[in-house]
């Protein structure tokens, strides 16, 4: 039997993708012109099936770019001259800020310990912010942010475009994209696809914020906002993009459309209850983020008490059954499992049964 990829991405792909992937080579998508009217027709589908699942406000565009490092340095370059905030909170949320720093930003940031989320009183965005970056989901901890704060900070802090890296947390995180200006995922997590695509979600305010910034530096050449937009108002892109992930991005939504989004969000806290619970009463694991509010339902750590981690991990693979190895510095003590939709129910009753045996 193959093995299941509890990886936090690239991770198990969704179930409907091998079949996709065959009707797509036997019609020859691949060698299809990305100019071509079967090409716009592609990614007219992909927006109108990205539109329905996110409930995403008219104003919203949709663009494609070759992953989220590059929406981060992207989003950078076209929305900011100077000043952004970021709320930091492990790995990824951090390299949100590394790029403004080497884009020679005055990057602040509100930086709490791996392992915790933000309180909200905490944060104080300065008024001459012009972003503010939000992590929804860190991958790298097992913390995510409740969509709840990230409309509260909405209601505080007007001024700041607001922009969510949903990577890890995508399709499950039920973000209300009125509250928020931008926000992006690459398609190797959440939606259990080949690596290679980042998705970038766009307001108006964002254009218009860009509109004012272009021509007075550098923003973002081939893919910046305007350039993207331009491209997009034709269902077209900058340059010859990742027809493959698209399409088969394109039909994984609308798969989960037929399935329901409010079905995938019911049976992914599910499944995470379920990997939750067993890590409570474990005497060997436990769960790493201690404020249940902030722990991740789709990328769930934990703490491995008396094994090294690495030994975990091979008696699991054995068995068929790949979990990832704690991030960084944590790798030694901790594995993640990622509790994506392309994972049944069924997959993490077996997965919590092999914890539990070990
Ligand atoms: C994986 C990940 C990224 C980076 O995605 P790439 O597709 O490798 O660029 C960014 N943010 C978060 C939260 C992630 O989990």
């Amino acid at each position: 039997m193959a093995p299941v990829y509890f990886t936090p991405g690239p991770a198990q792909l969704y179930p409907t993708v091998a079949g996709h992937l065959q009707n797509a080579l036997d019609k020859q998508v691949f060698s299809q012109s990305h100019r071509s009217q079967a090409f716009k027709d592609l990614y007219r589908r992909a927006d109108e099936g990205l539109r329905a699942l996110f409930g995403l406000p008219q104003d919203y565009a949709i663009y494609f770019t070759g992953s989220a490092t590059e929406i981060w340095e992207r989003s950078l370059q076209s929305l900011t001259a100077q000043h952004t905030y970021h709320l930091v909170n492990g790995s990824f949320s951090k390299k949100y800020l590394d790029h403004a720093k080497w884009l020679g930003r005055d990057a602040q940031a509100l930086q709490v310990p791996f392992g915790q989320g933000f309180s909200l009183d905490t944060v104080k965005v300065p008024a001459e912010v012009e972003l503010l970056a939000i992590t929804q989901n860190e991958t790298s901890s097992g913390v995510c942010m409740p969509v709840a704060d990230i409309h509260a900070l909405r209601e505080k802090y007007v001024a700041p475009l607001i922009s969510v890296d949903m990577v890890s947390g995508a399709p499950y995180a039920a973000l209300d994209f009125s509250q928020v200006d931008m926000a992006f995922f690459s398609v190797q997590k959440g939606f259990g696809l080949p690596a290679g695509l980042g998705v970038w979600l766009v307001n108006e305010r964002c254009r218009a914020k860009a509109a004012t910034l272009e021509g007075k530096q550098y923003t973002g050449g081939h893919y910046s906002i305007a350039s993207l937009q331009d491209q997009y108002q034709q269902f077209q892109t900058p340059c010859t993009p990742n027809v493959l992930d698209i399409y088969l991005l394109t039909h994984v939504v609308e798969d989960m459309l037929q399935k329901g989004v409010a079905q995938i969000r019911k049976e992914t806290e599910t499944k995470a209850a379920k990997v939750y619970s067993f890590l409570e009463e474990s005497a060997l694991f436990a769960p790493f983020v201690q404020e249940k509010a902030h722990r991740s339902p789709t990328v769930i750590v934990a703490d491995v008490l008396e094994k090294p981690a690495v030994e975990v991990i091979s008696m699991l693979k054995a068995k068929g059954l790949v979990v990832g190895s704690g991030y960084g510095a944590f790798k030694e003590k901790q594995i993640r499992i990622a509790n994506f939709p392309a994972v049944s129910e069924q997959q993490i009753d077996v997965l919590v049964e092999a914890l539990r045996l070990l």
